[in-house]
């Protein structure tokens, strides 16, 4: 991580228009986000973290305030279900979005057939996505979100369709491809430990109309997804946010 600021959000608000009245879903979001950092959007249910990772990802241009992304960086989005195609094999799922933008060039298609290799899926590369574990399409999804080599990913709950075994596992996984491809991430999450396992900084929204409660640096961010845990501060924090998420005052 660099002290390189890539993407600016300032004073963003959004209303959507309901019938005959507005709803304020975020209000006056202000934060900036680092080359190669990994931050994780928490907050009560309904806060507005789905609907800022949409604006984000600049599929919603309905706000006020500015996002300002440096040097015309790319950003890829990666939904809470993997949405595999069932009738195309792993790499042609994968390839998808080369083919739509006609770059499935020899260089990109190794690429894409590389990721599948290094992140144990080279056997499965022929197979159909029903042939496959929950976690392994989620792999497949992250492959087809990095082909198109986004500099930041946008992750809406990646984890939230698996069991909580392999939350962990491919959590993990996850995590690992994220750092060793050198990206930066944006994770919204409703799992505080997964938020803890994974960011340098995590973004706590307070419940409707989504306000940023707090920034918590990550005191451990330069340890590994697996050793996290045993930090003694990370029990300390996780209780923090527990307590600043005020889980009775969620109406
Ligand atoms: P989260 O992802 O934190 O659960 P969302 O971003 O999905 O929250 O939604 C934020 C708030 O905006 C919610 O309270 C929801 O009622 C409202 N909202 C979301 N989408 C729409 C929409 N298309 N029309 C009207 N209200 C919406």
């Amino acid at each position: 991580m660099s002290n390189k600021i890539i993407l600016s959000v300032e004073n963003l608000s959004k209303k959507y228009q309901d019938f005959d009245s507005e709803i304020l879903a975020l209000d006056n979001i202000n934060f900036n986000l680092l080359d190669k950092e990994f931050i994780s959007i928490i907050g009560p249910s309904g806060c507005g973290k789905s609907t800022l990772l949409s604006i984000l990802s600049l599929i919603d241009k309905d706000y006020t305030g500015n996002v300002i992304y440096k040097n015309n960086l790319k950003v890829g989005y990666m939904l809470q279900t993997d949405s595999l195609f069932p009738w195309k094999n792993v790499l042609d799922n994968c390839l998808l979005g080369l083919k739509i933008k006609h770059i499935d060039n020899e260089e990109n298609v190794e690429y894409v057939k590389e990721l599948l290799r290094k992140y144990g899926l080279e056997d499965f590369m022929y197979k159909y996505p029903n042939n496959l574990s929950g976690g392994m399409r989620q792999r497949v999804a992250l492959i087809r979100t990095l082909a198109l080599k986004p500099d930041i990913l946008l992750l809406d709950e990646p984890l939230s369709a698996l069991d909580s075994q392999s939350r962990l596992s491919i959590g993990k996984d996850i995590f690992n491809i994220i750092k060793n491809e050198g990206k930066t991430a944006i994770m919204v999450t409703h799992d505080l430990n997964e938020a803890l396992n994974v960011s340098d900084r995590v973004i706590l929204l307070s419940k409707r109309p989504g306000v940023i409660k707090k920034i918590y640096d990550i005191p451990f961010k330069n340890i590994n997804f697996s050793n996290r845990k045993l930090e003694d501060k990370y029990s300390i924090l996780l209780d923090e946010i527990w307590r600043d998420l005020d889980v009775n005052n969620i109406s």
